[in-house]
């Protein structure tokens, strides 16, 4: 059995079919690039074929990508050096490409045969990669297929050729949001940016393919052609000298030079682009070796699509059956519970938003009418798609409506005895069998468990704001948290097509807990005298989306004051955060609340634009006249997360590093090139890490202190992902 076959017609078009065995889509593994090959071979050399389509025998899709264990493979190719065999490996694959592209052509660019693709749907990685080397590409005009190039995204890039072949096509310009954004286009756009040919309607793609291939057309490619020049100019022009210094200084503005695989990708565009088309896929062959070879490339693989993947296909579900939510009650149309009824609606399920008055939860509704309305200009939704969603919405203040909810999400005011009272009216209304979900940030789920009378179907499902944005949720189990109710909740997670992680029940669950420390550090620094711009671009040179002032600042101060004034209360005298808070009540103090108050670290203008930061600040807490060391206030941040993710593993919040790296990257935008947390310690090492930290603990104070299990795996030099290969295993 093998992945590709092959039909010979009568009319001298050989038919490839790419259709892997077992699999829902596409994906290529390396007996496959062995069995592509062969066919090719066969058809390029048997006199009857005149030319060749390859195409899929997926409904709705070309291919997904590729099998990542083709790198592991690769790597172990070339016994103990691993650059090697992966040079090798990519080698061979250039070979196999240029050979679909030169159709059997001569020196002379004679002969040879046209080589079509046919793409039913989706076309990701490897399988867009395959079809930039072929003569033509038709498109099924299929709205929800997806094309492009998204290695980017999980810390690797094009890298078999569709680097090379893009800038080569379009122009460096051009490719730039395809390659170093990973942007992906339906057809339509495909065509219009010029990645495939021709869109048609997907029961005329092989005819069209068909006629294309038979009308003897031209198949030599621009760059094997006498005189080529690159769209938008080579480096050495000046437009294209202006193209890659623009681009140049674009990626480090957006990367902080902290993703390695944005840097190799530009220098694989650019020293490719001074030398003829055969060495840029040599050069980019090595730049791809190079990040492949690089830890943080594996890091974000295995966290950002091995094992994102995995949770999303319930890693951690109970063996309990199908709990699909087909009707959901939201309790509370603020900001949160318009967000959920929005992405419970889209998903198709029912949704009975309650709230105190109806202008309340007409307004929460409202929510959905705006974003479908904003999808409607961006092309994204249709007047249909928005009165189907809306349809599916019931706002009202009638607790009856509730009647037939199997799920009720509460997100009502973060108040134990408001929450109470809703949950024992909500459980008047509803079957035996619903499951009650609460969405509070910082209440202990075991606690609010207590107003239900069935305790085993209560549990915390998370979300973060803007939650149509947010990728992740956060599930929480309490004390008596039951499996049903664990299975609802991943059921649910995946009908919105987010990413779940499971915690167990702790102040502050396990991002919340994570990120505090973050913003707490930062302020600490203001209070030392650090200068407030050093503190927040080194948080941004690690690749962390925003700094902890400039985080405290969006999530508002008051906010931060008033989780700090609940923290102090129920921790008495082991609360460790005096310091902070004396930056943080003095701040809202003064007023500076944060952005929404056009006042906080920073200085806003009216519009609410952040300017630089706020005088004031320096007035009250001098900058000291030695500035600390870039790395030493880095690791001061980073370790103040790390450190509470091993906390929480150690106490059992967590239960599996897989989520607590995941769940780090898309709740807070942890260091993506990292990996998460765990992966992070891993890549230092955790005898340095154990090092690092009793180093921190002297300077700065016990919060640093080396947790015990990152002592004991420090001094046995284990990583994480060793300790726990079960859960790393699991998820290959
Ligand atoms: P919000 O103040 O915007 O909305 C709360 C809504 O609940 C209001 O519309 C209010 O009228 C309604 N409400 C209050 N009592 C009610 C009752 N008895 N019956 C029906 N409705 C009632 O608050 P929010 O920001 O949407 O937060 C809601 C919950 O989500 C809180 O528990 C909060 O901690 C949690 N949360 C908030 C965020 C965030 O970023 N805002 C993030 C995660 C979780």
């Amino acid at each position: 059995m093998t992945d590709f076959t092959m039909e010979k017609h009568a009319d001298g078009v050989a038919i490839i079919t790419w259709d892997t065995i077992g699999k829902s889509m596409n994906v290529m593994n390396q007996q496959g690039f062995v069995d592509l090959e062969a066919l090719i071979d066969d058809a390029l050399g048997d006199d009857a074929v005149k030319g060749v389509i390859l195409t899929s025998g997926k409904d709705g899709s070309f291919a997904g990508g590729m099998d990542l264990n083709i790198i592991a493979k690769m790597k172990e190719s070339a016994g103990d050096m691993p650059a090697q065999g992966l040079m090798d490996g990519l080698m061979a694959t250039h070979r196999m490409l240029r050979k679909i592209e030169r159709g059997g052509m001569d020196d002379k660019n004679k002969g040879g045969k046209p080589i079509a693709c046919c793409l039913p749907g989706t076309a990701l990685g490897i399988g867009f990669e395959i079809p930039l080397a072929c003569h033509r590409i038709f498109a099924a005009d299929n709205p929800k297929a997806k094309i492009g190039l998204p290695e980017i995204m999980v810390g690797i890039f094009p890298g078999m050729g569709g680097t090379t072949r893009l800038v080569r096509m379009m122009g460096a310009m051009a490719a730039s949001p395809f390659l170093l954004e990973g942007k992906l286009s339906d057809p339509k756009k495909a065509k219009s940016a010029g990645l495939v040919h021709e869109v048609v309607p997907v029961d005329e793609l092989i005819d069209a393919a068909r006629a294309w291939v038979l009308s003897g057309p031209s198949i030599v490619k621009p760059w094997d052609e006498k005189g080529y020049k690159m769209p938008g100019g080579a480096p050495y022009h000046p437009a294209g000298f202006m193209t890659f210094v623009g681009a140049s200084a674009m990626v480090n503005g957006k990367t902080q030079g902290a993703f390695p695989a944005a840097k190799a990708l530009l220098s694989a565009v650019y020293e490719g682009a001074l030398v003829p088309f055969d060495t840029a896929l040599k050069i980019e062959a090595r730049w791809f070796t190079n990040v492949l070879m690089n830890p943080s490339s594996a890091a974000m693989i295995r966290s950002l699509f091995i094992n994102k993947e995995a949770l999303e296909k319930g890693a951690n579900r109970p063996d309990v059956p199908d709990q699909r939510v087909k009707k959901v009650g939201v309790m509370g149309a603020g900001m949160m519970g318009a967000g959920i009824t929005l992405v419970s609606a889209m998903a198709g399920m029912d949704v009975v938003l309650i709230d105190q008055k109806q202008e309340a939860a007409d307004r929460g509704k409202s929510y959905t009418a705006d974003y479908m309305d904003k999808g409607i200009k961006r092309g994204k939704a249709t007047p249909d798609t928005k009165e189907a969603a809306l349809a599916r919405i019931t706002a009202t203040t009638d607790y009856s409506a509730l009647q037939g909810c199997d799920l009720i999400i509460e997100a009502v005011f973060e108040d134990p005895k408001v929450k109470a009272d809703v949950t024992k009216e909500v459980l008047k209304h509803v079957g035996k069998d619903c499951i009650f979900a609460t969405n509070t940030s910082t209440l202990p789920i075991s606690d609010l468990a207590k107003a239900s009378d069935k305790p085993e179907q209560f549990i915390g499902i998370h979300f973060f704001s803007p939650v149509e944005k947010m990728m992740l949720v956060e599930i929480i189990k309490g004390q008596k948290t039951g499996p049903v109710a664990v299975a609802k909740a991943l059921d649910y997670v995946r009908q919105i097509r987010k990413t779940p992680i499971v915690v167990n029940d702790a102040r502050f669950f396990y991002c919340n807990r994570c990120i505090i420390p973050y913003i707490n550090e930062g302020m600490r620094m203001v209070a030392e005298g650090v200068a407030p711009a050093l503190i927040d671009n080194a948080a941004r040179q690690l690749g962390f989306p925003v700094g902890p002032l400039q985080l405290v600042d969006e999530t508002s101060i008051d906010l931060g004051a008033k989780i700090a004034r609940a923290t102090k209360a129920a921790m008495g005298d082991d609360y460790p955060d005096a310091a902070v808070d004396e930056v943080i009540f003095w701040m809202e103090g003064e007023g500076r609340l944060g952005r929404k108050s056009k006042a906080g670290f920073y200085d806003y203008d009216d519009k609410g634009k952040r300017q630089g930061y706020w005088n004031g600040l320096a007035d009250k807490y001098p900058r000291t006249e030695t500035q600390p060391d870039l790395y030493e206030v880095q690791h001061r941040l980073m370790f103040a997360q790390v450190l509470e993710a091993v906390r929480a593993l150690e106490e059992g919040v967590l239960e599996d590093i897989r989520e607590g790296d995941v769940g780090a990257i898309l709740a807070w935008g942890f260091a993506p090139w990292s990996g998460g947390p765990f992966s992070w310690l891993d890549i230092i090492g955790t005898p340095y890490a154990a090092e690092r930290c009793d180093q921190l603990a002297e300077a700065f104070g016990p919060r640093f202190a080396t947790p015990d299990l990152l002592r004991e795996m420090g001094d046995k030099g284990q990583s994480f992902y060793t300790r726990f290969a079960i859960q790393a295993d699991d998820a290959a």
